[in-house]
């Protein structure tokens, strides 16, 4: 066989060239003709034969070509193929699609007629590079179609030149209208995401995925600072969490949000902003990302206002805050210097504030103090400035007052008497009428010795002197009261030194039970002080706890107290006997009072069991989880708790139960009260039964009489503490108690 393929040497056959030599007719003829017959049918097998195989590879050849024209007709790509004067002789279905026209159409119609206008000239200068001279290229064009739509191109172009034939270009045609599209939407969302505008791309869980350089001009973070956290890395804390509810609840609903929003630079600075946030979505409908646009418009006037607003006055009531106040007053000094006449500075407190916001809420408290600081505008003279320094305090700065200083005091004495009925009014708080009185404290001035610190320092004392001195009263500041400044800083001067010179004793109270049984010992503490003598807590505590030195002392005390008991363990008057300590709530709300309390009883070998807790119920009031946390942790060790002084505060039932007490701690107010108030006597029986219910133990202390403990036995109250069995006692007097032989 030859080197020539099977299908060529078809071809062959069909076109009659013979590949192999046939069979000679002449050798047929010279056969003798008996032969013949024979002969022809074998030519004829032959024959058939061939026919048979020429048709089986006319069928392949077919086949053949039907693939190759499927292929050609539905490629993804348009063929075109042009004559040297750019006629189109040759084109597949695609490329007919891609003009727009049917295929029979297009035939012998000039290709130059479907590229648009603007892309004519660089077609022509392309067609006849190649048809000319060869130069196979490619270039981009934009076709138009017949109906006028537009089409984006590449063509591949192709010289193909045949000996004898006159020379043809192939084209090959891709659309690249998407790919143009998203090459040019890429170019514009990349000078648009470099704008002056900051820009933040978050994911739908608001984590963010990218920044724009003006966000790092404008926020002071990098993107690598920002990228995977969430915008809260700006909260300012000006906007409360209703803001931002809102926020993503119509970012949600409408896919968009606008607004002004204050945010808070790395640097610290408060700044204004306009954000508009956008949620991109998938085809689905589900949000893919949001997108964050803002500029900073804290430069707007009213903005710079706001700004001045936010930080001089206070929002809730609109008054000057205290920094504000702090100018005036300087302001004040210096100008009573130069004129000669008094200034008053007035602390201001609201008696029992504290207990209704605890008790009505937050909004009823901001109704009040929206409602005082209109009363107390209402009271003063133009010039005169009223301020908010927080909570309830309230301060009134009053100038021009005479040059007397008696008669600048009378002119101070008659406003606060205004202020005081003003304020003693009742007010309409939503529906609830509410009736308070107010505490004044008034240091005058008319020098420029006294700073701003010393003059705030003056009336918040006098503040303070008037409230012990019962509610609704009024005190200047005088020199007494500056004694007794004085004398407080020596105090808390002493304080800072005492643990270390080892000054502090604890004295020991028996509390027994009608029995006699002499179960528990409450711990008292005393400070043996080298001048003053032995100080009792109510002389030193309350300045132990704003000093924060209540921490050292506290945990001397519970030391002690543990050590204690170890000690009394191996003595056979005392092994029973149980200890109970006083905890300030200061002390208990440290984060790290139950380790605390566990180290020393893991030191001391004191057996928890023993040990009883006394607390105040204040404290269980603000914190009522972290106090209940404590507790718990503290009772799994085995410690107990008594409620110290029930009834003096304002312990609500409902807290009461939710707390894991053992004792209910009767104030002594109402045992010595016992018959000479008679309300006394209900209070104590409601206690006592109160304690019954919950199932606690209840104790009175400061049992003085016989005629006392009586009531209180009859009562159902069978466990006492008092001067009636013993004052607290040094310890050693203490033991001789336990075991007087
Ligand atoms: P408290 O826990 O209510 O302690 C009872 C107070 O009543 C003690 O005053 C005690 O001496 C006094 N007392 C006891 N029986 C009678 C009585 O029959 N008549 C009268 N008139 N008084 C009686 P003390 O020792 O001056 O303690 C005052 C408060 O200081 C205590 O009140 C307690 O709250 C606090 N305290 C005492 N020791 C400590 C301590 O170690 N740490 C803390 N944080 N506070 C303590
Ligand atoms: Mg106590």
């Amino acid at each position: 066989m030859s080197k020539k393929s099977r299908t060529q040497e078809l071809r062959d056959k069909q076109a009659g060239i013979q590949t192999e030599p046939q069979m000679p007719l002449k050798n047929t003829f010279s056969r003798p003709p008996e032969e013949l017959p024979h002969e022809l049918q074998t030519h004829q097998a032959e024959l058939e034969k061939q026919n048979t195989e020429l048709r089986n590879a006319q069928t392949a050849l077919e086949e053949s070509r039907d693939h190759f024209v499927d292929l050609y007709d539905f490629a993804p790509i348009g063929y075109i193929t042009l004559n040297p004067t750019a006629l189109i002789m040759e084109i597949n279905l695609t490329g007919a699609a891609m003009l727009g026209e049917e295929r029979k159409k297009l035939l012998r119609r000039r290709f130059a007629r479907f590229v648009a206008a603007e892309d004519s000239d660089r077609w022509y200068r392309n067609f006849l590079g190649v048809a000319l001279h060869g130069d196979n290229q490619s270039c981009e064009v934009t076709l138009q179609r017949m109906d006028g739509t537009r089409l984006q191109v590449r063509l591949d172009c192709l010289r193909q030149v045949k000996e004898g034939k006159e020379p043809l270009v192939h084209i090959a045609l891709s659309d690249i209208t998407a790919h143009k599209l998203a090459e040019e939407e890429l170019r514009i969302t990349s000078i648009a995401f470099d704008s002056q505008q900051g820009i933040m791309v978050t994911d739908p869980n608001g984590v963010i995925i990218r920044v724009n350089q003006a966000f790092t001009d404008l926020t002071g973070y990098s993107a690598e600072e920002v990228t995977n956290k969430t915008p809260a890395v700006l909260k300012s804390g000006l906007q409360n969490r209703t803001f931002y509810q809102d926020m993503w609840k119509t970012l949600i609903q409408n896919r968009y949000w606008q607004g002004q929003m204050w945010n808070r630079h790395k640097n610290g600075k408060i700044y204004a902003e306009w954000l508009t946030i956008s949620a991109v979505t998938a085809p689905n409908g589900r949000v893919t990302h949001y997108v964050g646009i803002f500029s900073d418009i804290t430069r707007n006037q009213e903005i710079e206002a706001e700004i001045h607003r936010l930080a001089y006055y206070d929002p809730l009531t609109l008054l000057p805050n205290r920094r504000l106040f702090r100018d005036r007053l300087g302001q004040s000094i210096t100008a009573t210097t130069r004129n000669g006449h008094c200034g008053a500075l007035l602390f201001l407190d609201m008696d029992n504030f504290k207990i209704l916001n605890d008790t009505r809420g937050h909004d009823i408290g901001d109704l009040l103090l929206v409602e005082v600081a209109q009363r107390l505008l209402a009271c003063v003279r133009a010039g005169d400035t009223v301020a908010r320094l927080g909570g309830d305090e309230f301060v009134i700065l009053l100038e021009d007052l005479s040059k007397e200083l008696e008669e600048a005091a009378a002119q101070t004495k008659a406003l606060c008497e205004k202020v005081q009925n003003l304020l003693a009014e009742p007010y309409h708080l939503k529906d609830y009428e509410y009736h308070c009185t107010t505490s004044i404290g008034v240091c005058l001035f008319n020098s420029n010795n006294n700073s701003v610190e010393e003059l705030l320092k003056h009336a918040d004392f006098a503040m303070y002197q008037s409230k012990n001195a019962g509610r609704n009263t009024l005190r200047f500041f005088d020199p007494a009261m500056q004694a007794a400044l004085d004398e407080r800083s020596t105090l808390v001067n002493d304080l800072r030194q005492a643990l270390e010179r080892q000054e502090f004793r604890l004295y020991y109270q028996p509390q027994l039970e009608s029995t006699p049984n002499l179960i528990f010992a409450e711990a008292l503490l005393r400070w043996a002080h080298p001048e003053r003598g032995v100080l009792t807590p109510g002389e030193f505590i309350p300045l132990a706890e704003e000093t924060g030195l209540i921490l050292p002392i506290g945990l001397w005390v519970l030391e002690t107290a543990c050590a204690q008991l170890k000690a009394w363990e191996s003595n056979l008057h005392s092994r029973e006997l149980r200890l109970t300590i006083n905890v300030s709530a200061y002390q208990f709300r440290h984060p790290d009072f139950v380790t605390q309390v566990q180290e020393v009883l893991a030191r001391s070998g004191a057996n928890p069991t023993r040990l009883r807790i006394e607390l105040t119920d204040n404290l269980a009031l603000d914190k009522v989880t972290d106090a209940l946390e404590k507790m718990h942790a503290l009772k799994s060790l085995g410690i107990g708790f008594s409620l110290d002084n029930f009834g003096a505060g304002y312990s609500s039932l409902s807290y009461l139960t939710r707390l894991p007490l053992d004792q209910l701690k009767i104030d002594q107010e109402f045992i010595h009260a016992l018959g000479s108030t008679p309300n006394a006597a209900a209070i104590v029986q409601s206690i006592v039964n109160l304690g019954q219910n919950l199932g606690l133990n209840v104790i009175a202390e400061g049992v003085e009489t016989e005629a006392q403990r009586d009531f209180l036995e009859k009562n159902g109250c069978h466990a006492f503490q008092g001067f009636l069995y013993s004052q607290p006692l040094p310890l050693e007097e203490f033991e001789r108690f336990l075991n007087p032989g």
